[in-house]
This record gives structure tokens, sequence and C-alpha cells, in this order.
């Protein structure tokens, strides 16, 4: 028999969580204060954030030590299986190897929880009683439910208002988990009036949503704010995936030469690649890391490195990031979790210094890998995780032309069993493809009064 599936034991869970920052060549640029335009310390994000999560997310160190409480926890799922897709290798008749890290073996379904429990853990230490967020799939939101009902916080979240309508499940799976959720823009908060009554028909953003969850939480202090992507502190909790992928590469006797992922704010792809990336920095190896991104939303491939607003609102600090524009509301994909107009600091650095790459790949070109993946390997993957699937394909069908067999690494980062309107609609031919104009980022970022770089 073959051995598809490596497993770690429970005490293979990392200790600690791996801080790329530390061996960056060029550190990230530092936030601004939209403002005065001059950086701003970690204080300023003491109204939205415990300051244990402030402290992560400008530490220097190399490693952080993760609390005994959280890796507990995370003993519910982890460590996640790693998979050998023999089956996906033979549908491709390709020479090259392919693994898989399974994220969506946790109990929201994706690698979401790796920071949800690690965030709800340092808010609980801090006494917060309320934590808001936004979610677009809805993967978020259910991540940070569950994680915050462990620690008996209350969580309300905003939930973009075409995902609430187009995944129902997922929010009776938040409200399971105890959660109170909005679609949004909601009518509960002044930003989501102000859009509601100049748009009525909007179908709603990750930015719109996450600036009415800043404007609940910088409304009292016992109400704290969480995001699930983008910032370095979500990344460095998303690194246990990468380490414990590494050992198991390890223990299959292989290295990977390409490691894929897919991108909406950066950190299933941080969580994967970071460890790798780790061997590039430290010892000169030569891994590839790819982020796969939607053609629709294209911030790494086609976007402008400069500051810009995290949301829609204008409300968060000044980041310096590969970004369409804060106002960009992306066409309606079934990748919700891909509909962000900005790409974390880190990522946006590393892209820019030619440390990873990017690739964009148009909508049904992904739900095609999506299905070719579920018919030879069984698991339905979640729309945004088809996207890493086609770069996957687009590389196992070159080593195919070239007659070289590599190694590939990518990380299904959460199943698609609450995503079956997304495949209904790409089996009814509801599914077109999709590519922004040349005039249409241009007018999107002309509108940008942020600083350049
Ligand atoms: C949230 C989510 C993403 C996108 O967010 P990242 O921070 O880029 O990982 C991708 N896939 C799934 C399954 C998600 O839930």
């Amino acid at each position: 028999m073959k051995h598809r599936k490596i497993l770690l034991s429970e005490n293979e869970i990392p200790e600690k969580w791996y801080n790329i920052i530390a061996d960056m060549p060029n550190k990230p640029l530092p936030p601004l204060n939209p403002a005065t335009l001059e950086p701003i310390g970690p204080e300023a994000l003491a109204p939205l954030f415990p300051m244990e999560l402030i402290k992560q997310e400008v530490t220097p160190e190399k490693w952080v030590t993760i609390p005994d409480e959280v890796r507990n926890i995370y003993s519910l799922w982890r460590p996640t299986p790693l998979y050998r897709a023999y089956g996906l290798e033979k549908a491709l008749d390709t020479p090259a190897k392919i693994y898989y890290k399974y994220e969506g073996v946790s109990p929201s379904g994706s690698h979401k929880p790796n920071t949800a429990v690690a965030q709800a853990y340092y808010n609980k230490q801090e006494g917060v009683k309320t934590i808001t967020t936004e979610t677009g799939a809805g993967q978020w939101g259910s991540a940070l439910a569950f994680a915050c009902k462990h620690f008996k916080i209350n969580c309300e979240v905003y939930m973009v208002k075409l995902s609430y309508e187009h995944k129902p499940y997922r929010k009776t799976m938040m409200n399971t988990w105890g959660a109170k959720v909005f679609p949004s823009p909601s009518d509960a908060t002044q930003i989501g009036k102000k859009i509601l009554a100049e748009n009525p028909d909007t179908t709603g953003s990750l930015g719109i949503a996450i600036s009415e969850a800043i404007e609940r939480a910088a409304s009292s202090d016992d109400i704290k704010y969480a995001l699930g992507s983008v910032l370095n502190h979500v990344k460095l909790h998303q690194t246990v995936v990468g380490q414990e992928a590494l050992k198991q590469m390890e223990k299959a006797g292989d290295l990977p030469d390409i490691v894929i992922a897919p991108f909406g704010g950066g950190s299933n792809f941080a969580g994967l690649a970071f460890p790798f990336l780790r061997l590039n920095l430290e010892e000169g190896r030569k891994i590839r890391c790819i982020a796969s991104e939607p053609a629709s939303c294209p911030k790494l491939t086609r976007g402008e490195f400069r500051y810009d607003f995290g949301d829609t609102g204008g409300m968060t600090p000044l980041l310096p990031m590969y970004t369409l524009g804060h106002n960009f509301v992306p066409a309606p994909i079934h990748a919700g979790g891909l509909r962000y107009h900005g790409a974390g600091v880190i990522v946006s650095q590393l892209l820019k210094d030619q440390l990873i790459e990017a690739i964009a790949h148009d909508n049904l070109e992904v739900f095609e890998a999506g299905v070719t993946f579920a018919q030879a390997e069984g698991i339905i993957p979640a729309p945004e995780a088809t996207h890493g699937i086609a770069t996957v394909i687009r590389e196992a069908e070159k080593c195919k032309q070239e007659g070289v067999s590599k190694t590939i690494l990518f990380n299904l980062c959460g199943h698609g069993n609450f995503d079956m309107k997304a495949y209904e609609d790409y089996f009814a031919g509801n599914i077109q493809k999709h590519e922004l104009s040349e005039e249409e980022i241009k007018a999107s970022l002309a509108k940008l009064n942020t600083p350049t770089i």
C-alpha cells in the first residue's frame, strides 16, 4: 500500500511561532498616522487590540512561545495531516510529486482557528468582554465564534452581505457557537448606515465590514477587535502550519521545490510558506514560494506598492502594502476570503524584494481545478483553496512538458462543504470569466491620496 498520509503525534505540535521579520533582509516600513503621516508606535493600536498581541505585532524576536492553553486547544485538531496527492498526480499524468497540508480538519473547516484561538486567549487574559470582527466567506467569523465560546467571550460578526446571502449555513454555524451575526453593510454602525444610504444595493466588501467592526470596538473599553488576516501577529500564529509541514516533509524524505498557497490577506500563505522561506533566508536554499490570487482581485500581480488604509472607511493606520485602493470593491466572486483590496505588510515587502512570487487565476480556471482535485483526491476544496490548486496544476503541467520531476507542496487551507452554492453555480454555467481592465485598476488607484513609496 502507498502511504498517503504523513502524520505527527500531539506532542509534535510546535512549541513556538516563527517570526520571519527577524530574518528579513529589508524590514517592513512602519505604519503611519494618517493625520500626521508620522510613524505610529504600538500604543496607537491599544484601543483595538490587547497589549500582548500588539507586542507580537512589532516583536523583533525570532521565536514566540505558544502558551500551553493555546497548544492544548490546538490539540483538538492539530497536528493536521499532510497528504501525498497520488490521485491528483495520476489525473494530471505528471512526473511532479504533489503534497498538500490539510487545514480543513479544524472545527470550523479552515486554517483560521490557528490564530482565532490565540487571539481569544490573549483577549481573555486582559479581561475583554466582547470581540468584534468582519468575515468574508464566513470562515474567519466561524473560527472566532468557536474560539470566543471556548473562552466565554461575546463575539459580534459583520459578515459581507454577499456571503451572508450565499452562505446561510455559515451564519448558523456562528450562531451555534454563540456569536451575533450582522449582514454588512449594516445599520448597526455609522459607517454602515452611510454606505447603505449611498449605495443600498451594495454586495459589501471586507473593507467595509472591517470599518464596521472597528467602529464598534472603538466605542467601548471592554470591546476589542480581531482581524483574521493581514496583520503580523496573525501570520505569526499561522506558522504552526508550515512548521508541521516541514517536519512531515522531512519524514517523507522530501523537501519541496515549490510551495504554493492561495492569497487573501496572506495568512495561510505565510503560515505554510514562512517556515520554508526560513530555509532560504538562513541557508540560501531556493524554494520557490508562490501566492495564488484571483484575477478579479489581483493586488499582488497588478496592484501598487504604496501606503494605504486597511479598511474602506479609512479608520486604520496607513500600511505599506500592495493594494488596489481601499475603495476597491471586487467583483462578487465566490472566493469571498480573497476579496480584499490589499496584501499584508510582511508579504508585500517579501514580494517587493522578490523573495516570493505571485500569480493570478481566472474564476473559471479555479473551479475547473477544484473539481479536478475533488474527483482525484475526494476532499472538496474551499473556493479560496482552488486558487492554489490552479497554480499547482500549472506547475505540474510544466513539469510534464519539460520532463522534469519537481516536488510541489500546497496548502489545502479549507474544505468547501459549506460552499455548494459556488459549485452549483459553476456546474450551471453561471461562473463567468472575469478580468479587471487596466482602466479599472488605474481609476481605483487614482482615487488614493495616501503617500507613495
Ligand atoms: C480566509 C481564507 C483565505 C484567505 O485569507 P488568507 O489570510 O490569505 O489566508 C483563504 N482560504 C480560506 C479557506 C480562508 O478561510
